[in-house]
């Protein structure tokens, strides 16, 4: 047997959650048929939810064996839910994908046809059109990968998703990037192995809104350059190289000039110029470098990249003490490996 293990970051979800279960399940149910070999896990990490996402977790794994799920102390963001379903997932193959329903599980039985003979490592949607997505959020997008591709070496597919279904040896090498500051697109890229992107239209929410503002995206896209390239440092250095020179123009030709004509006070304006052009590109890249900085200090500090507060397992033994009466003395047995991993 095969296991397949689905992981499913959750951010506030209650709306979609019980219609994505009910769709991956359908799924899920229709692949063991066509491939008998198959077994599914799923497994939920409810990312620091505000509304009813861990009950609806709780009561998911009350009635369903396959379902597991992992409860962060906070919110931690998607790159932290993707990477602690990642490690925590037992199976031989692994799904990453959004509970939104935008990532459609209908796709899952094509990705697997791929990867099921080892012809591919990873199969992945890409999104041709971005439907549905605001003209100015599209046309910053394109720029970051065109910008980003340019930069750096790793290339990143304009396009490409969080949508992934994953050999375990891919898996693996991916959790080996342990870093801190995590840009997922990026690391996916990195670890490289065969990659097969299936290419399909953008689909839109059925329920619940989008978590990220139009800021957030951008602030994401500046973590996305500054993980996997460091040509803003060069930049800077050019930068500065290039004011360099022009001081230096600048200063034989006020010596030539003073000699010449003598002094006046008529360079007093551009002499202002000069100073603010100097002082602020040394801001600019002192700014540059202060941010690279900033990433080398978090990673630094080795700072877990979440904290899980409550899993499956966890939960169903505490309701199972409380079901059973004191005079039995024997604790339940339960795996409780995940628990110490966490
Ligand atoms: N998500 C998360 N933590 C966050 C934000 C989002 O786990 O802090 C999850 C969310 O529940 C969803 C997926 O990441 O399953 C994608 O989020 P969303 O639909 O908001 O992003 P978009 O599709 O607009 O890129
Ligand atoms: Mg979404």
């Amino acid at each position: 047997m095969k296991l397949v293990s689905v992981v499913v970051p959750c951010y506030n979800e209650q709306e979609v959650l019980p219609l994505f279960y009910e769709e991956i399940t359908k799924i899920a149910g229709e692949m063991s048929v066509q491939y008998p070999e198959l077994d599914f896990e799923f497994l939920f990490v409810n990312d620091g939810s505000k509304d009813n996402t861990l009950n609806i977790l709780r009561s998911l794994a009350e009635k369903d064996k396959r379902v597991r799920y992992i409860s962060f102390s906070r919110n931690f963001g998607k790159e932290s839910g993707m990477f602690a379903g990642l490690e925590n997932s037992k199976g031989d193959f692994v799904v990453v994908m959004d509970a939104d329903l935008q990532h459609p599980p209908s796709f899952l039985p094509k990705m697997y046809s791929y990867v099921r003979d080892g012809e591919y490592d990873c199969a992945t949607t890409r999104r041709v059109s971005r439907k549905g997505e605001s003209k100015i959020r599209s046309w910053f997008a394109r720029k970051f990968y065109k910008i980003m591709n340019k930069i750096s070496q790793t290339e990143i597919v304009d396009g490409a998703q969080d949508f992934r279904f994953m050999t375990r040896q891919m898996v693996d090498s991916i959790l080996h990037m342990s870093e801190y500051n995590r840009f997922s697109k990026g690391i996916f890229s990195w670890v490289g192995f065969n990659v097969k992107y299936i290419e399909y239209e953008n689909v839109e929410r059925p329920a619940g809104t989008s978590s990220w503002s139009f800021w957030g995206l951008f602030k994401y896209s500046l973590e996305g350059i500054m993980a996997f390239s460091t040509a803003p440092l060069a930049i800077s250095s050019l930068l500065g190289i290039i004011s360099c020179i022009i001081a230096f123009i600048m200063i034989i030709v006020v010596v030539i000039k003073t000699l010449a004509f003598g002094e006046d006070v008529a360079g007093f304006p551009t002499l202002i110029c000069v100073i603010f052009m100097m002082s602020g590109l040394q801001l600019f890249c002192t700014g540059i470098l202060g941010q690279y900085l900033s990433k080398t200090y978090l990673e630094t500090k080795r700072r877990p990249i979440y904290i899980a507060k409550e899993t499956e397992s966890s939960y169903l033994n505490k309701k199972t003490q409380a079901d059973t009466p004191s005079e039995s003395n024997d604790p339940p047995k339960s795996d409780t490996t995940e628990e110490n991993k966490l």
